[in-house]
């Protein structure tokens, strides 16, 4: 298994190439780049400190409350939305209406520790669907891409294999085509769960995960005890400290816990340094200076924009490559209405991965796209709460004042019985939805924080309904009962009526668009090489470049789309930096 320890430095940088951000892509494409530019040298930046899994998993066991982020430090200068109040972390002022079609909250997640927001992550690996590329084209909706599927073919099978995924033609995914692993096999709950929706004729497939099924690239296999979501305790989930390191055994050398604050820019546009502190020794932080030939951003869709946003000086006034005011624009997430009941025989989540099964087929691409978002649901395998566990229910069994031989039935009896189905549901590319720069001021590091302007549209809001009532209808038919009464039959006037009194709120794993991909400089902020069209030695890697964001799980698409990046850098290092 991986160490999940690698060594971090301080003083000022001079390298070939900088990336900064050392999470799910930062690493992919260092380790790229070291392997197939072995002369040049690369360096990372990360904001936040190094994860060591097995205190990690500790700090976790002895973390009074089991929160999404116990496992892990968190440290003052690289702040994060709270996994309990997630809306809270941004500045989103007057966006609490319950009208979804009005300014409605963001509540996207994401880490800054060394290794990135995929500590956290499912371990979905998806690729995104061929008419995800071009929704203007097949469906007169959003806008089609300068790249297509078939372009990132090669480089999807590429992360496929560096990252291990596990998958087999019964998988719910745009081609049949050999994984690496065999499938992830389909718990207890999937199986009940999938007999219900085959009784409404509706039919839920397996996902390809990057989890181990198998032993894998040093890692074991996956043991089955559903706690990916906060963290994997041996190893098997693949996350991006497993490129992090193999960078480093390359010779890239890592800068955990500095944060950079400004990116300069010379009078030949091309980027000539970024200035970033150190937090090695927080009670003195020190400012440091990073000089290179090429620089890369991989610090995900909302640090990005932020950063690019910040970087104001007399060759940018408008911020970093946002000669087209497009940096934190467009900015995309997931919307949904989960589903949730107590059925009357135990179905046993908790037991293997924190999710296998997921996605009516016919939802994710199809003819109805014209009219409504694409949809991807999830069968939960941990309960209503897969990072509290039974906590809740004992919770509620204490306050029955309940104990002993009761307490310990009733906490079985109803976690073993808890059905949680999760729904994303698309968004379409809007310009006012958008990170921009706030006026509050955040304490440890007196960097303005992100502003949040979001709202969805009719598509979306019809989407969530066909999701919701989908989800709904299992329910129903595995005889489900919520809050003491029977889940009853989902109607149009049932979900507008909840959404009235809970709204939607936007925000899962997807967070994308904010530096989109374009062909036309004026309406897009990097090219489809991931180069920004104002200057010629940024590139800006992840989500943000995507131009539409379907509802497949986001990360391997973007992780293919740096691959051909890291290529293309690779190919034309000398041309680019000149
Ligand atoms: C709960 C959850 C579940 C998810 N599940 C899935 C899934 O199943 N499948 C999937 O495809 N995706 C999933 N995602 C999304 C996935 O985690 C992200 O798409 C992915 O991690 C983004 O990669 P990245 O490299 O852009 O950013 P990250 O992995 O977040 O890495 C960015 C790095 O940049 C650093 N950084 C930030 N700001 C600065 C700065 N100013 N200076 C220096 N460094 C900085 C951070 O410390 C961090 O290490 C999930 C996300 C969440 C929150
Ligand atoms: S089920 Fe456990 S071992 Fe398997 S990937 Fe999830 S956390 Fe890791």
């Amino acid at each position: 298994m991986a160490n999940s320890s690698p060594k971090s430095n301080t003083g000022d940088i001079n390298a070939d190439i900088v990336i900064v951000g050392a999470g799910l892509f930062g690493g992919l494409m260092a380790w790229y780049l070291r392997t197939h530019l072995p002369n040049k040298s690369v360096v990372l930046i990360d904001s936040g400190p190094v994860v060591d899994r097995v205190e990690a998993v500790k700090r976790f066991k002895e973390s009074p409350e089991k929160g999404g982020n116990s496992a892990y430090k968190t440290v003052p200068w690289a702040p994060i939305p709270p996994e309990d109040d997630p809306a809270a972390y941004y500045d989103q002022k007057d966006h609490d209406s319950k009208n979804p079609l009005e300014q409605i909250g963001f509540g996207a997640l994401y880490m800054r520790t060394v290794g990135g927001t995929s500590w956290h992550f499912t371990g979905h690996a998806e690729r995104m669907y061929p008419n995800d590329f071009r929704m203007q084209s097949a469906y007169g909706r959003g806008l089609d891409w300068p790249i297509s599927y078939k372009t990132l073919e090669p480089y999807f099978a590429q992360v496929e294999e560096a990252w291990g995924v596990a998958g087999n033609n019964s998988c719910v995914a745009p081609t049949p085509h050999p994984y690496p692993l065999p499938v992830v096999p389909l718990t207890y709950l999937d199986h009940q769960v999938n007999k219900a929706a085959e009784a409404l004729n509706d039919s839920l497939g397996p996902l390809p995960h990057c989890r181990n099924s198998v032993p894998y690239d040093g890692r074991p296999q996956c043991c089955g005890n559903a706690s990916c979501r906060f963290i994997c305790p041996v190893g098997a989930k693949y996350d991006g400290s497993v490129h992090v390191e193999k960078a480093q055994g390359l010779g890239a050398v890592l800068y955990a816990n500095s944060v950079v604050e400004k990116i300069n820019v010379g009078a030949d546009k091309k980027v000539a340094s970024l200035q970033f502190k150190n937090y090695t020794d927080p009670a003195h932080p020190v400012t440091g200076t990073a000089t290179a030939k090429l620089f890369i951003l991989a610090a995900h869709a909302i640090e990005i924009p932020r950063l690019l946003l910040m970087s104001k000086g007399k060759n940018t006034p408008k911020g970093v490559a946002n000669s087209s005011d497009q940096v934190g624009r467009n900015l995309m997430s997931m919307v949904g209405i989960n589903s949730s009941g107590y059925v009357p025989e135990p179905v046993y989540p908790f037991r293997g991965p924190v999710n296998a099964t997921g996605v009516f087929r016919e939802l994710r691409d199809g003819a109805f796209r014209k009219d409504y978002a694409s949809i991807g649901t999830i069968v939960i395998n941990g309960g209503f709460n897969p990072t509290n566990g039974p906590l809740n229910e004992a919770d509620d069994a204490v306050d029955d004042n309940l104990f002993g031989t009761e307490l310990r039935a009733r906490v079985f009896n109803k976690t073993a019985s808890q059905v949680y189905l999760d729904n994303s549901v698309e968004m379409l590319p809007n310009s006012e939805n958008r990170i921009t720069l706030s006026d509050e001021i955040e304490g440890e590091t007196g960097l303005p924080r992100p502003k949040i302007d979001i709202r969805i549209d009719d598509y979306t809001l019809d989407g969530t309904y066909v999701s919701w009532k989908r989800t709904q209808d299992i329910l129903v038919q595995m005889k489900a009962i919520f809050n003491g009464v029977p889940i009853a039959t989902p109607t149009r006037a049932a979900f507008d009526d909840l959404v009235a009194k809970q709204g939607v709120q936007a925000g899962a794993a997807m967070i994308a668009g904010t530096t989109r991909m374009g062909t036309d400089p004026k309406t897009s902020v990097v090219n489809e090489w991931c180069q920004s069209h104002d200057h010629d030695n940024l590139f800006i890697a992840g989500t943000g470049c995507y131009v539409t964001a379907g509802s497949v799980s986001p990360s391997l698409t973007a992780a293919a789309i740096g691959l051909r990046a890291s290529e293309y850098i690779a190919t034309n290092f000398k041309k680019i930096t000149g």
